[in-house]
């Protein structure tokens, strides 16, 4: 069977998807598609792409049942310009293979991220993680990120200050924060970057990482258009429910009572109306 090529990722090769302030991501390259799953899928039969209907049930059905390895045959590597910040809670996921800029080989830039106003939230009350939904008034928060302006500029100015020394570029960047931006080249497979896109499109996820998972989600909707359909329908939007909450969902269905009550009536009803 041939090279997959996708009309639409073609277009969109190099095209950088602007996230953050000053970050971005795009497509370098990318091998297989959604016929390449299908294909990988078939290969025990012999058999090849058939009607596009048939395909699109036969991708569905090897997501729905975690037939994941057919996934795995569809590969991505992106260029991602990133905050330091995003990028440790990003190399967590460790399935994917990647090379940075060395702060040791290059003079840094002087790019650090700085938040919007509407992104300058008190600590929530009810998620020690996360910030409140309500941001600062107007004033306040253009203070708080002028402050954060200030601190990014003398740590710069020191920086290039040791450099300009003679000190070398492993010993000087040290005290950089964690807003500076970084890039590297990310590759992954189609199954592990669902996994990624999953926990860091989610609104568990701190926004400055999931801005970036919903432009690699864009971009891979042009690779493997039907995947990605079948993983909204199944990861994104489906639900997992424990035992007791399937006793509940058959109450529930039976007209009775759910059964449950307190926190894990609390949870139940959270995932139900996709609120966890
Ligand atoms: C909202 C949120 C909050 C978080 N908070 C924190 C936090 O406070 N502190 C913190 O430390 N982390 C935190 N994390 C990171 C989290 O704990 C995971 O490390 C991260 O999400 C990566 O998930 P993963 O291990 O499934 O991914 P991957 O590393 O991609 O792993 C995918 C799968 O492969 C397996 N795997 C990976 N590497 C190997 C290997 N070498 N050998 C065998 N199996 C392997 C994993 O077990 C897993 O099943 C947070 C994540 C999210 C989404």
């Amino acid at each position: 069977m041939a090279h997959c090529i996708s009309a639409a990722a073609e277009a969109i090769l190099d095209k950088e998807y602007k996230v953050l302030d000053k970050g971005f991501v795009r497509l370098v390259d990318y091998m297989g598609n959604d016929s390449r799953i299908v294909q990988a899928a078939r290969v025990s039969y012999g058999d090849g792409t058939k009607s596009y209907r048939e395909d699109s049930g036969l991708i569905d059905y090897l997501l729905r049942n975690e037939h994941t390895s057919p996934f795995e045959q569809v590969i991505f590597t992106f260029h991602v310009k990133l905050p330091i910040f995003v990028a440790r809670q990003w190399v967590r996921h460790r399935t994917a293979r990647l090379n940075e800029i060395s702060g040791r080989y290059s003079v840094m830039k002087d790019e650090f991220y700085l938040p919007l106003p509407e992104d300058m939230a008190p600590q929530s009350d009810d998620n020690k993680q996360a910030r409140a939904s309500e941001p600062f008034p107007d004033d306040d928060a253009r203070e708080m990120i002028s402050a954060l302006e200030a601190g990014q500029k003398r740590a710069f100015a020191d920086y290039s200050a040791l450099i300009g020394k003679g000190l070398a570029r492993e010993v000087a960047r040290i005290n950089l924060p964690l807003s500076l931006y970084t890039e590297w080249y990310w590759q992954i497979d189609l199954h592990n970057l669902f996994r990624f896109l999953r926990l860091r499109m989610d609104g568990h996820a701190q926004k400055e990482i999931r801005v970036y998972a919903d432009a690699m989600f864009e971009i891979a909707k042009a690779v493997c258009p039907q995947a990605c359909d079948s993983f909204e329908k199944h990861l994104v939007a489906g639900r997992n429910f424990s035992g007791p909450e399937m006793d509940a969902l058959r109450n529930l269905l039976d007209g009775k009572e759910s059964g449950l009550s307190g926190k894990p009536e609390e949870r139940f009803k959270a995932k139900l109306f996709k609120q966890d």
